[in-house]
């Protein structure tokens, strides 16, 4: 089943304590397509601007990306850059230029409005809810992710959008903030009471937690010796999860759990290199692999 992604097409420039790089192609949806595009195909809605070349564009070809909604405009595109702390946990940003993403008015192509599998990356609230409103029919799987930004300044259209979907994907600080609860279980029964049914969490390094009516389910992330760039790992996970449920068409219980082990999969690779340079080069046998190895990690006898 194609899988719609609405969000960011950026050039990062990246600081950790294992390198540098000053023009690297990133964005929220740029992750999240790659990384679903290992299950399912992937209709991508963004906007670039005329420095995005041919060259950069590379990263989506030869892949189950539809690239018709993304839109070039004259301009520069978004660009966002951060530096992280030592061990990695903490990131500063020291810039984010909206550039043509100031003026984006996302417009879906007539055969992304039929999309039964949906994800709204982080931007405008006001964005995610046109985007969901341009597709004719309820998806069968609506999700989004958003930041405190969005939490803060945009908290009436945030509210809106959150009624129309099923899924929400923040990290912890961002459950907190916006159920003003500290417990995240607590912070969950809050969180379903906007419009979500089910709340995913993603906790960096000690993985991401599953909360829905059913109960609780958590993936630890996979241990790694030496992460170089977490940037994009939580778009990652996003994808690896949506494009594992959108591919496999199934929202059973089981399916739902697969679903958060092949996301902390394509989280945990994307971190190993900077930007997309893992993901860029990764093999289906490798994720399948590692899935395994997750299996294993986890397993236990009582
Ligand atoms: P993450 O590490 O999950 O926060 O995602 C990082 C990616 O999100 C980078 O590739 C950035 O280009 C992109 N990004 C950062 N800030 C924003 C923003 N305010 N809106 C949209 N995308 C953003």
């Amino acid at each position: 089943m194609p899988l719609l992604v609405v969000g960011s097409v950026a050039f990062d420039a990246l600081e950790s304590p294992y390198g540098k790089v000053d023009r690297a192609v990133g964005g929220a949806a740029t992750y999240f397509a790659v990384a679903a595009s290992f299950f399912t195909h992937v209709n991508l809605v963004g906007i670039v601007g005329d420095d995005f070349t041919e060259v950069d564009a590379q990263i989506f070809h030869g892949r189950t990306i539809n690239l018709d909604g993304l839109e070039r405009a004259p301009g520069k595109t978004f660009f966002w850059a951060g530096r992280y702390s030592q061990n990695l946990n903490e990131r500063v940003t020291l810039a984010t230029d909206l550039n043509v993403f100031a003026e984006f008015k996302p417009l879906l192509p007539e055969k992304y409005r039929s999309s039964e599998y949906v994800f709204l990356a982080n931007i405008a609230p006001a964005l995610q809810c046109d985007v969901l409103h341009q597709v004719k029919k309820k998806p069968k799987l609506a999700a989004m992710d958003t930041m405190n930004y969005w939490i803060e300044r945009t908290n009436a259209e945030l509210r809106e959008t959150l009624k129309h979907v099923d899924i929400l994907m923040i990290n912890d600080s961002e459950t907190r903030e916006l159920s003003n609860e500290h417990n995240l279980l607590r912070a969950a029964k809050h969180i379903f009471k906007m419009g979500p049914s089910i709340l995913v969490v993603k906790r960096g390094e000690y993985g991401a937690m599953m909360v829905d009516h059913r109960g609780v389910f958590c993936v630890p992330a996979f241990p790694l010796e030496e992460p170089h760039d977490p940037t994009g790992a939580g778009d990652s996970f996003a994808g690896g999860f949506m494009g594992y449920l959108a591919g496999s068409k199934d929202k059973s219980d089981a399916s739902l759990r697969r679903a958060m082990v092949y996301g902390s999969v394509l989280g945990s690779f994307a971190v190993e290199k900077f930007g997309l340079d893992r993901l860029r080069h990764l093999k289906r046998g490798e994720i399948h692999a590692r899935a395994r190895h997750f299996a294993k990690l986890t397993q236990f006898k009582l």
